[in-house]
């Protein structure tokens, strides 16, 4: 099936079907692969899309190579560029999700630091309403993993069988999403996605030390609740039991967006209602995303109509 029409591999755009990695490449042996999930918004109202956060995108796959010594010194230099040209090329006006990934390619073992390979592919995604991603979560059982061996700081498709044993195994036990503690016994995140909370009218979430990953969404909302909700907020240490009783609680990322929880192992999250926080952070986020708030932090790139990119 093609989910989409054209894929930046290695300076150039190819169809579908020619995207190919070979069996031997120590991407497919030790899954030596960096990645980023990036959105891009449509909006009606401008005729545009845009592609949100894409430099701090960049920057962190660039930190992901970085920490696992890919050589990165022939990247193409402006991997935003053909973040923006993907979906352009593939005339997608609605909202989208863009997957940009770099692997050690070749025919090379664990210690290979190249050569590395690059490839952006974007798809088409419908639009979401909060009301419509109300759901239930776990406390998994098992442990998020840990700066002292696989750090979760760094964006690698490893990492992902972690997240994978936690959903697995609360999609199994009828739930719908997992919350991971860290090894320390603290609420560090879920499968792919930060956790925050509301309690007593101030908003919580775990720091970046807590195993989790340095997600731009994550930082997106802070400011928005500091600068534009103007709400009090805390990057802390979250004890499992707190977030039993707390008013409200959301996941955040890329794909999740804002995701309000409905209940934890079964405990109601504050009335069971999506909360008024939650909502009114949805709501600034949409607009921010959509470039519906006059200034845009510098957030949107815009997608069509850009003087095309040098080299990349
Ligand atoms: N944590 C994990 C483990 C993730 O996979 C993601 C999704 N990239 C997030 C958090 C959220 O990160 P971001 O907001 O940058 O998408």
């Amino acid at each position: 099936m093609e989910a989409t029409k054209f894929i930046y591999l290695n300076g150039e755009f190819v169809p579908f079907a020619d995207a190919k990695v070979h069996i031997l490449a120590p991407v497919m042996k030790y899954g030596a692969l960096v990645f980023e999930g990036i959105c891009a918004y449509w909006s009606a109202a401008a005729r545009q899309s845009y592609v949100f956060r894409n430099a701090e995108h960049v920057q962190r796959l660039r930190e992901s190579m970085r920490i696992l010594r890919f050589d990165d010194s022939h990247l193409p230099a402006k991997l935003d560029e053909i973040v923006r040209r993907t979906v352009e090329i593939n005339e997608i006006r609605s909202d989208a999700h863009i997957r940009l990934a770099a692997w050690i390619d070749g025919a090379g073992e664990m210690d290979s630091a190249g050569p590395v390979s690059v490839a952006c592919t974007a798809m088409a995604r419908a639009e979401r309403t909060i009301d419509g991603r109300f759901r239930t979560a776990t406390i998994s059982n098992w442990r998020r993993i840990d700066d002292r061996s696989m750090p979760p700081r760094v964006k690698t498709a490893a990492n992902y069988s972690n997240s994978r044993l936690a959903l697995m195994q609360a999609r199994g036990d009828g739930y719908q999403e997992a919350i991971l503690l860290g090894v320390d016994g603290k609420v560090s995140e879920g499968t792919a996605a930060c956790f925050f909370m509301v309690r007593n009218g101030v908003v919580v979430t775990p720091p970046v030390t807590s195993g989790i990953l340095e997600s731009v969404t994550r930082a997106t909302l802070l400011e928005v609740l500091r600068d534009v909700l103007r709400l009090p907020v805390q990057e802390r240490p979250i004890d499992r039991t707190e977030v039993y009783v707390a008013d409200e609680a959301f996941l955040c990322g890329s794909v999740y967006e804002i995701t309000p929880l409905k209940s934890i192992d079964r405990i109601p999250v504050g009335k069971g209602e999506i909360g008024e926080v939650t909502r009114s952070l949805w709501n600034s986020y949409e607009s921010h995303v959509r470039g519906e708030t006059g200034g845009n932090r510098g957030w949107l790139t815009p997608v069509f109509g850009s003087v095309a990119a040098a080299a990349m």
